[in-house]
């Protein structure tokens, strides 16, 4: 049997947070946005004297607890770390610590535990490819590279002050190509995932096309 899982995967600022945040409140299910896992790790990581970061890994708890709006979200020892894991610079670190195995080894079960009670929506580079590969519906959500650095620089606190558009297209590029070129995980659509090319596409409309191929199971399943 597949797993209850909806796995968004996607590059940087494709609009897939905000496709699996849609989808998951029109179906009533917890989201889970895994990013916040590596951002964790580098975030702990950056303010240790010993930042190899599995070890960072095996001295604090990491674990999704629901927030005052009733959400999924990820507490560092039991407390939410909040916009500090949104900043640019924890975004690139995410990147880095994300190419090694033994970080990605450490967080796999704690994600896999997730779908233990139940449908939900995960996103993240590698739900569909590594850490659901029997999930039950697949989508790989893109944009085209300048609409995705427009997207960036619209989300306050994400960029650097005074970032151009150019300097935010550059760091997106960068951050595909570590995260499509590493040798653990690549970002890459897992085989038989739907693409969704949200260019052109109003969040709205990207929350539909999703809702339409998922709905009818997970309502008839839950
Ligand atoms: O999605 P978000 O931008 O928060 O992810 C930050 C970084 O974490 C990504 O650039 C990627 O390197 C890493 N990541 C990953 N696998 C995931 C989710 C995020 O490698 N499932």
């Amino acid at each position: 049997m597949s797993s209850k899982v909806i796995a968004i995967d996607g590059p940087a600022a494709s609009g897939k947070s905000t496709a699996a945040a849609g989808v998951a409140r029109a179906l009533g299910i917890p989201y889970v946005n895994t990013g916040s896992l590596y951002r964790a790790v580098a975030l702990l990581a950056g303010n240790e004297l010993d930042p190899v970061p599995e070890r960072v890994l095996s001295r604090l708890q990491l674990a999704y607890l629901r927030n005052a709006d009733g959400e999924f979200e990820l507490a560092i020892d039991g407390r939410f770390p909040g916009a500090v894991l949104r900043r640019p610079e924890i975004a690139a670190g995410a990147s880095r610590v994300a190419t090694q195995p033994a970080v990605r080894a450490a967080l796999l079960e704690l994600q896999r535990k997730m779908a233990e009670n139940g449908w939900l929506v995960m996103e993240g580079r590698d739900i569909g490819t590594v850490v659901f590969p029997d999930a039950a519906f697949k989508f790989f959500i893109t944009a085209s590279p300048e609409e995705r650095a427009r997207r960036r620089l619209a989300q306050a606190g994400e960029t650097p002050d005074g970032a151009t558009l150019e300097e935010v297209a550059a760091e997106i590029r960068k951050r595909d190509e570590q995260d499509a070129g590493r040798a653990v995980a690549p970002l890459r659509p897992a085989p038989g995932a739907v693409l969704v090319d949200t260019t052109d596409l109003t969040a709205e409309a990207v929350k539909r096309r999703i809702l339409n191929l998922v709905e009818r199971s997970v309502c008839t399943t839950k």
